[in-house]
């Protein structure tokens, strides 16, 4: 899309060229994940370098037989976007989302009911401006790729454009205005998806989110490194129904090792388990090859086709298909074999 720079000027390009050979997918994988949903990708235009446009994406995405895709942003909502990108590219279903972060004013339920109201099919709570992403000390593992948006943050925070952190609960548990946002991501039947909370608080708030009667809750990478929910946190969640979102992105770019991604699958169960690729960075892999690559990944490491399956076609229609049924069957056995 881009001119080319010979001379190196923009930095993305040079990344790429760094980095010119991604893994292709197998036919297999590709048929496997025929009619699934990638739930979390990061596309143009953003006020970061992406990969693709939401537009060109959706008609690959039509190319390779994937249903769609949610268009997740930081920091703006993305659901009037969507509407027009279903218009041009009428294949795909490119479906919106709203992420709880200072920009949109935090906890904000107007700004839920708007978006609910324009279509948005995702909640994301805050991601880059929770408490746990602010104060977390964790460190990434030598040889990590850093997240694009830290270099916005601290952009932002170096000219002082900084909102408080955005807390999710406080001593006596879920604050209020998590309440009030549960309440309608409730009555809209909208996924609710945890952003870069940390195990503690994700537990209480998936707890008061079906209590509030949310159907449908992703925990967001929970092997994200400022997060690092145990797996038996995980395990827990689950059991209220929650599914857990394995990202192509978390162990790519070196924040968990494939192994312990794979293993923390078959501890929780691929039925609990949502893929999704968090993709669109100019570096990283071709954002319609993520959900295949997963696949190819779990084929090759003792996973049957039937949970790959599971956890990518059925998971992510449960997710996004506004008639599909919602919750989580909890008899798992039938799909583990
Ligand atoms: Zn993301």
């Amino acid at each position: 899309m881009t001119d080319s720079h010979p001379t190196g000027g923009d930095p993305a390009e040079s990344r790429t060229t760094e980095h010119p050979v991604h893994p292709v997918p197998s036919t297999r994988a590709r048929e496997l994940v025929r009619g699934a949903y990638d739930t979390h990708v990061h596309v143009a235009p953003d006020v970061m370098q992406r990969r693709v446009g939401d537009i060109e994406l959706a008609q690959r995405f039509v190319d390779v037989g994937l249903a769609g895709f949610v268009l997740k942003s930081h920091y703006v909502p993305t659901a009037e976007r969507a509407e027009n990108v279903r218009k041009v590219v009428p294949g795909a279903d490119v479906l919106g989302a709203i992420t709880l972060n200072a920009s949109v004013g935090g906890l904000n339920p107007v700004a839920v009911e708007i978006a609910a109201r324009q279509g948005a099919r995702v909640v994301w709570l805050p991601t880059v401006d929770c408490t746990n992403q602010r104060e977390s000390r964790a460190q990434a593992p030598a040889g990590a790729v850093p997240p694009m948006w830290a270099q916005i943050q601290d952009d932002l925070a170096a000219r002082g454009i900084m909102a408080p952190a955005i807390p999710v609960v406080d001593d006596n548990g879920p604050v209020q205005a998590l309440r009030d946002v549960l309440d309608l991501i409730a009555e809209h039947d909208l996924v609710l998806a945890t952003g870069h909370l940390s195990g503690a608080e994700i537990l209480q708030v998936v707890r008061a989110a079906a209590e509030a009667g949310v159907r449908r809750i992703v925990v967001t990478h929970p092997e994200f490194t400022s997060q690092r929910v145990p797996v038996d946190a995980q395990r827990e969640l689950a059991e209220y129904g929650a599914l857990m979102e394995r990202c192509f992105t978390t162990p790519h770019s070196g924040k968990v090792t494939w192994e312990q991604f794979y293993e923390h699958v078959r501890r929780v169960g691929p039925e609990h388990s949502v893929l999704s690729s968090d993709l669109g960075q100019p570096f990283n892999p071709p954002v319609e090859d993520g959900l295949a690559l997963l696949a190819d990944g779990f084929l090759a490491n003792g996973f049957s086709e039937d949970e790959v399956h599971t956890m990518t076609v059925v998971n992510s229609r449960r997710l996004a298909v506004v008639d599909a049924p919602a919750e989580i069957s909890v008899d798992a056995g039938r799909v583990r074999a």
